[in-house]
């Protein structure tokens, strides 16, 4: 067995410790005789996992006794619909587009309501976070979107905006229990758990319970309410089992190396090693504003797309894998979620020094 540096955006690299506690209760999870694929999710041993999750996930966050927390399935990408069918009381709802995924959400907003786009970065492909101190929110906005950290571009919200006095919606899937957050500055937090918790398939919510009511959009699916799942707490239907139990593998983990302070210190000194080679170095360059970067996902470039391709490649060769950038920028990225070791990120820009001087 060998295991690469994998760089990927998502699904990305897990704690080794985790896989290794989930394949040795592949066959038989704690006694039951069976996976935790076969059981029940009605089960009393299952409902001892998703409640186990939950608290852990409560204790990470510290999240407030007001909020819910749902396991949904859908990804990332089902919440740009549930958030306008279920928020938009008045139709109406304010867009910061700092990049991709909430132009997207932006995009289906607008097919349920007024969607303004009150900011946006893309002048500048994305490169930066625009000021949020004062921006037009309108008067009968039912809310106000952001994506705080942005995959593809690497840039990452330092400071909320100021909403004023307006909920706040925030897609985290890309920096999800990667730093400590102030639950209570927002209406609703969600993520795709494949950036930085578990495996594709699970997206977790968390809502503020006054947020959850029967009035939502005329013809929301039964499926596509808060409500149903809040009401059955996430077990309405079949969850993704499976994926909630890795997901609560990785609490338990991260509970272990200290909870977000301590994951916030380490991912900062692995940013900044790589973020200060950046800095310093003569063949690339990062392509975000230094005041603006993402812990967790860093773009950088030679300047020379033929350049890049070789880097790309022969890091594979490496054992770095998955540092393209995103097709729709080019370059490369580093993504450098909770799970990536300080070594990794060590031995990456040993290699790009390396490199840079067989290129100089
Ligand atoms: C990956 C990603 C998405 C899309 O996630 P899916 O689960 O594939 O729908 C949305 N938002 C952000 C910030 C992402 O990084």
């Amino acid at each position: 067995m060998s295991r690469v540096y994998n760089f990927s955006a998502g699904p990305a690299v897990l704690p080794e410790e985790v896989l290794k506690a989930a394949a040795e209760e592949m066959l038989d999870y704690q006694g039951s005789g069976m996976s935790v694929m076969e059981m029940s999710h009605r089960s009393k041993v299952y409902d001892g996992i998703i409640k186990t999750a939950e608290q852990d996930l409560r204790d990470l966050m510290k999240i407030p006794d007001n909020y819910k927390v749902l396991f949904l399935q859908g990804g990332a990408s089902q919440q740009f619909a549930m958030i306008p069918m279920n928020l938009m009381k008045n139709k109406v709802a304010d867009y910061i587009v700092t990049g991709q995924w909430a132009k997207k959400a932006w995009q289906e907003a607008s097919k349920y309501g007024k969607a303004n786009k009150i900011a946006s970065s893309e002048d500048k492909t994305f490169s930066y976070i625009p000021d949020c101190s004062d921006l037009p929110i309108s008067d009968d906005a039912d809310y106000v979107y952001i994506c705080e950290n942005n995959t593809i571009y690497g840039t990452k919200y330092k400071e909320l905006p100021n909403t004023k006095g307006k909920t706040l919606v925030a897609d985290v899937s890309s920096c999800f229990l990667s730093e400590p957050v102030d639950v209570e500055k927002y209406g609703v937090i969600y993520g795709g758990v494949q950036k930085n918790i578990g495996p594709a398939g699970v997206v977790i919510v968390i809502i503020r319970e006054d947020l959850i009511t029967e009035d939502v959009l005329e013809g929301t699916p039964t499926m596509l309410q808060y409500k149903t799942h809040a009401d059955a707490d996430s077990l309405y239907n079949t969850p993704p089992a499976y994926g909630i139990y890795i997901c609560g593998k990785v609490f338990q983990w991260l509970k272990k190396m200290g909870g977000l302070e301590a994951m916030k210190k380490h991912n900062e000194e692995k940013a900044k090693i790589l973020y200060d080679f950046l800095d310093g170095s003569k063949l690339f360059k990062g392509t975000v504003v230094p005041k603006d970067r993402s812990l967790m996902n860093v773009p950088f470039i030679t300047g020379d797309a033929e350049l890049d391709a070789k880097f790309v490649k022969e890091a594979e060769a490496a054992g770095f894998v998955n540092l393209k950038g995103h097709r729709s920028v080019g370059g490369m990225r580093a993504s450098i979620y909770n799970a990536m070791p300080k070594e990794g990120v060590e031995k990456l820009v040993d290699f790009m020094k390396k490199f840079e001087e067989e290129n100089a």
